[in-house]
């Protein structure tokens, strides 16, 4: 079978990919491919199930809410950066944090950790929190199948900012604050793995930058100008991955 062009419609399939082995997709995405892409039998689509790489497939069967995919060879395809970074990301107003999520995806962070800090407006607990968490993970995929990525990030369990910091971290760690005087353009990376905190509307509070920096994060500043949480994440992430990853490469 040959390989798709990326312009095919990409799928993800949470259930694990067998070559030769039909499929059937049903719900949501079943109806999405149906009613509103309108994939119709015959047609090819390309599925992977994030454990790497993709299946060129054929479309088989399109029932009431059903259709039947035949997945051909596993290719290895990888789009993954080298740098991998860990979003640790104040939670903030739903569309704002979705559009992180979402665009965070795209920009090719390998983890990302939600969190709820002092000045956090939005706390997640319970049926909430499994409900918001499910829902960014739909949006994580819906990312991958856009972006091309074959290996989705993982979104991790709400949690508070200081039981994160608890943790033990690999590699770099910086945390962008407002009244930082070190630019994240000046800085040197010696390793690939990086770990970016980034605080809610409210931003952090002394306290929060002091634990941070105990826990090993060099404050680094955007520059002179006060950007929205959402705004500020992306914007350092692109810069990362621009001098450190493999945004200014080619395709
Ligand atoms: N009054 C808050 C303050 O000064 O921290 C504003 C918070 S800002 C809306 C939300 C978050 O985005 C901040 O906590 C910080 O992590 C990041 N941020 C926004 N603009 C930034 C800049 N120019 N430099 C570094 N970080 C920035």
């Amino acid at each position: 079978m040959p390989n798709a062009p990326m312009s095919t419609t990409r799928v993800y399939v949470p259930d694990r990919i067998r070559s030769g082995q039909a499929l059937w997709l049903d719900g949501e995405k079943a109806h999405h491919l149906v009613r509103v892409l309108r994939v119709r039998g015959g047609d090819a689509v390309v599925l992977f199930d994030g454990h790497g790489g993709e299946y060129p497939a054929v479309v088989e069967e399109t029932a009431r809410q059903r259709v039947r995919l035949l997945p051909g060879l596993h290719s290895p395809r990888d789009v993954e950066s080298p740098l991998r970074i860990r979003l640790i990301q104040g939670i903030s107003r739903g569309e704002r944090m979705d559009f992180v999520v979402q665009k965070a995806t795209e920009l090719g962070v390998r983890r990302i950790s939600p969190v709820h800090t002092a000045s956090s407006v939005v706390r997640l607990k319970g049926e909430r929190a499994e409900k918001r968490g499910a829902h960014w993970d739909r949006i994580v995929q819906g990312a991958c199948e856009q972006c091309g990525r074959n290996i989705l990030p993982p979104v991790d369990a709400a949690a508070d900012l200081d039981s994160v910091l608890g943790e033990s971290f690999g590699g770099s760690r910086l945390i962008l604050h407002t009244g930082a005087t070190q630019s994240i353009g000046s800085l040197r990376l010696a390793d690939p793995e990086l770990t970016l905190l980034v605080g809610p509307e409210g931003g952090f509070t002394e306290a929060e930058i002091g634990l941070a920096s105990r826990s090993g994060f060099v404050p680094v500043s955007l520059g002179p100008r006060i950007l929205r949480t959402e705004t500020a994440a992306l914007a350092a992430i692109a810069i990362l991955q621009s001098r450190f990853g493999d945004l200014l490469q080619p395709a």
